[in-house]
């Protein structure tokens, strides 16, 4: 997962989330990468961000597809980063762009052992993260052997 904040206490919120994230899976997470600044990708501000990805081996039962536990992990993401104070979900513009502001968290999910998701709520591989170095910087330094190579497109 990708973690982001540039809003009020960086630090703070993303131990929070990492400690919310261990609570909610039951399990301590398997890496943490170290905690970049960056600039705002998408949008103006003065405001920087610090970012981390984390990454947790998790057990789903089998009847669970890949798509219900994405979904169930997106969930525990949001609910998260309500908890944090993230108020407003993804805003669009008047021709269906996104638009990007600050806040206090942001939980993405980059990979999902190396299955391909895709529904109406969740693509997994996330969709931009190739072109985000705010994401694949930290992502490298802890990326698995097995994901890297079924992803090879992404990490070239
Ligand atoms: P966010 O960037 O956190 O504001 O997320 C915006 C929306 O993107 C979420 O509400 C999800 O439904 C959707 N989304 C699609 N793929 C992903 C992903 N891999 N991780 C997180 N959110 C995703």
């Amino acid at each position: 997962m990708s973690l982001g904040s540039n809003l009020g206490n960086r630090r703070f919120y993303l131990e929070e989330a990492i400690r919310l994230l261990d609570e909610a899976f039951g399990i301590h997470y398997k890496a943490l990468s170290s905690m970049i600044e960056t600039e705002p990708w998408g949008f103006e501000s003065t405001d920087k961000f610090l970012n981390a990805v984390v990454m947790y081996e998790l057990d789903f039962p089998d009847i669970f597809s890949p798509e219900r536990a994405g979904e169930a992990i997106l969930d525990i993401c949001k609910e998260i980063e309500h908890a944090l104070g993230r108020n407003s979900g993804p805003m669009y513009d008047k021709d269906g762009r996104r638009i990007y502001s600050s806040r206090t968290i942001d939980i993405d999910i980059l990979f999902l052992g190396n299955e391909r998701i895709e529904t109406e709520r969740l693509s997994v591989p996330h969709r931009l993260m190739r072109c985000r170095d705010f994401v694949m910087t930290p992502l490298r330094e802890i990326a698995s052997e097995s994901i890297i190579s079924t992803f090879k497109d992404i990490f070239n």
